[in-house]
C-alpha cells in the first residue's frame, strides 16, 4: 500500500539538481517531526512525547500539501496538533505547517534530526527508501525512528477516519477533544453504512 506523506514529494525535481547543503546549525538539538496528522492519534501523541525528551527543541511539520482529501484542513490540523501539544504540557515543541521538500523545511528550521515512527513491517519499506534517499539529499540530517507503545502501534489516522465514517467508537485511539472534533465533521459531512 502506498503511503500519502508528502514530505518528499517534489524529491525527484530537486534530487535531479544535486545534493542539499545542510543550513544553520545552533547549539540546539532541533528535530522535526513530519505527517499529515488528519487527524492526530493517540499514537502521534506518542511518538511526539518521546520525541521531545531527545532534542531541545522539537518541530512538528504538519504537511499541507497532500494530495488526498484530508478530513480537516491544513489550519484546522496545524490548530489540532497545537491544542494536543499544549494539553500534554510540553513547553519544548512548536507546530509548524510547510508545504516543501522535508529535507529543505528541516533545514531552514536548523534540524539535525528527522523524527518518524515505525510501526509494522507495512511502514518500514516505505520509510526505509525516503530515509535512505533523504540521506544523500543531506547527509548531516539523520533520521531516527521511534516507536510508539505497544498499545498504540496499530493506530492509523485512516482507520480512525474510516471508523468513525461508520458510526464506531474511537475513544481508544485519540483524545476526547479530537474525538469530538471528528464527530462533527462525520456528522457535518453524512455519515456512511447504516444508521443501526
Ligand atoms: P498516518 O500514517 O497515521 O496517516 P502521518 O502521515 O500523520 O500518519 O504520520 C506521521 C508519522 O507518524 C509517520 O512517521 C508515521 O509512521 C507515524 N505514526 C503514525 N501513527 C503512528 C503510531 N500509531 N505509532 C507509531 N508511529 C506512528
Amino acid at each position: 500500500m502506498g503511503r500519502k506523506l508528502t514530505c518528499c514529494v517534489p524529491w525527484r525535481a530537486t534530487l535531479s539538481k544535486g545534493i542539499i547543503e545542510v543550513g544553520a546549525t545552533s547549539g540546539e538539538r532541533i528535530g522535526v517531526y513530519p505527517g499529515t496528522f488528519d487527524p492526530i492519534t493517540l499514537g502521534h501523541a506518542d511518538i511526539i512525547r518521546r520525541g521531545a525528551k531527545l532534542v531541545d527543541r522539537l518541530i512538528i511539520g504538519v504537511t499541507t500539501n497532500i494530495s488526498k482529501n484530508p478530513m480537516f484542513s491544513p489550519d484546522e490540523r496545524i490548530a489540532m496538533v497545537r491544542r494536543e501539544v499544549a494539553a500534554m504540557g510540553l513547553t519544548n515543541v512548536e507546530v509548524v505547517g510547510f508545504n516543501a521538500l522535508l529535507m529543505k523545511f528541516a533545514e531552514k528550521q536548523g534540524a539535525s534530526m528527522i523524527l518518524r515512527g515505525l510501526r509494522a513491517v507495512a511502514d518500514f519499506e516505505y520509510e526505509y527508501q525516503m530515509a535512505g534517499m533523504n540521506q544523500q539529499l543531506n547527509a548531516r540530517i539523520e533520521t531516527v525512528f521511534l516507536m510508539a507503545d505497544v498499545s498504540l502501534q496499530p493506530i492509523a489516522s485512516k482507520l480512525v477516519k474510516e471508523i468513525a465514517l461508520f458510526g464506531g467508537d474511537i475513544t481508544r485511539f485519540v483524545s476526547p477533544a479530537v474525538r469530538a472534533d471528528v464527530v462533527d465533521r462525520v456528522h457535518a459531512n453524512g455519515r456512511l453504512g447504516d444508521e443501526d
